[in-house]
């Protein structure tokens, strides 16, 4: 099975952050290192195989269980040959951030079990593990193919990654796709594997905070901004391309629609297409129903699917589940209409 490392600040965002805050001496240390470690992680993945295309078998397999969360605390090291610190039904550890880290895992395990009828991220049970205080100011978190790394943030740019449980709803996701469809992780079937990690990540944290379509403000992260950028976040669902505009992070590149797509372009910039189809589908469907359709999308999707087939797969689907009455009747037009609005069909 292919793994998939994916950072939850995308490259370009830190990219600009550590060629800005060269600058300024104060936040460049942490994005410098930031982009340091995620280059060490990407390199210390394929060096042993020698490609990324290998990169699955330098993990190893996680075992089916029953759904049980472990937290373990990293202690601000760069590795995570570290110990438990919180097992499922343990008291509340003195780190806030891992009794984050615990209660995140727990309600994205709850928002699939519930709502999705699905068993952890493998539906087998697949044990989560979170890891908290990864080395030193990380400015970002991860999901490595078996477990969720958390850094703290250096307190000025970001803030700990626990702190908005999107960003755990998000990379779990990355595992529930790499145990269905296994959307590659390039060009459209990247976008995809992408835009369902900000998907189904909004869906968690609505499910966590009983919020709807339209009580939610559709953005990704802002809840792990410092201070200094409060108001802005790293992505938005409903207007893709506008979540920030500033002189440290640059301005938002996500493509909203076709016409801005980027042929090739990183996934995190042409997710925003489909994002903006599921929020729209979201609006009139309610956020839970249209989570039921497009997690069965996701179950009859493919490695190599595109944007086209989503949309294919994602009619045929609606038609099937407004017939059984899981979503509105309407189901199949709005899906249609969705995917014509954004210049798919
Ligand atoms: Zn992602």
């Amino acid at each position: 099975m292919r793994k998939i490392v994916c950072s939850y600040v995308p490259p370009h965002i830190i990219d600009h952050i550590a060629r800005v805050s060269g600058k300024s001496p104060d936040g460049a240390g942490a994005a410098q290192r930031t982009a340091l470690a995620g280059q060490l992680l990407r390199d210390a993945r394929r060096a042993p195989l020698g490609g990324a295309a290998d990169l699955g078998a330098a993990l190893h397999t996680p075992q089916p269980g029953k759904g049980e969360r472990v937290i373990f605390d990293d202690g601000h090291q760069w590795q995570l040959s570290t110990s438990p610190i919180r097992g499922e039904d343990d008291p509340p550890t003195k780190l806030k951030n891992a009794n984050l880290a615990y209660d995140g895992l727990g309600s994205t395990r709850e928002f699939y079990r519930k709502e999705l009828g699905r068993d952890s991220l493998d539906n087998a049970g697949l044990t989560l593990q979170g890891h908290v205080d990864f080395g030193a100011d990380f400015n970002n978190a991860f999901w490595d193919g078996t477990e969720m790394v958390f850094g703290n943030g250096d307190g000025q740019i970001f803030k700990d990654f626990t702190g908005d449980v999107d960003v755990i709803g998000h990379e779990l996701t990355h595992g529930v796709t790499q145990y269905t469809a296994g959307l590659q992780y390039s060009d459209q079937p990247g976008a995809l594997n992408e835009a369902t990690s900000d998907i189904f990540g909004v869906c968690v944290e609505q499910f966590s905070k009983n919020l709807d379509a339209g009580t939610f403000n559709w953005l990704i992260g802002e809840d792990v901004m410092a201070d200094g950028l409060y108001g802005e976040a790293i992505r938005s669902m409903a207007h893709p391309g506008t979540a920030y505009d500033n002189p440290l992070m640059g301005k938002d590149p996500q493509a909203a629609d076709m016409s801005q797509y980027v042929p090739g372009g990183d996934p995190h910039v042409n997710s925003g297409i489909v994002n903006r189809v599921f929020y729209l589908v979201a609006t009139d469907l309610g956020t839970f129903p249209a989570a039921k359709l497009w997690y069965a999308t996701l179950q009859n999707l493919w490695p190599t699917a595109d944007f086209a087939a989503a949309a294919d797969v994602c009619a045929q689907m609606a038609r099937i589940l407004a017939r059984d009455g899981v979503i509105g009747r309407q189901g199949a037009q709005t899906v249609r209409a969705a995917f014509h609005e954004v210049g798919i069909i």
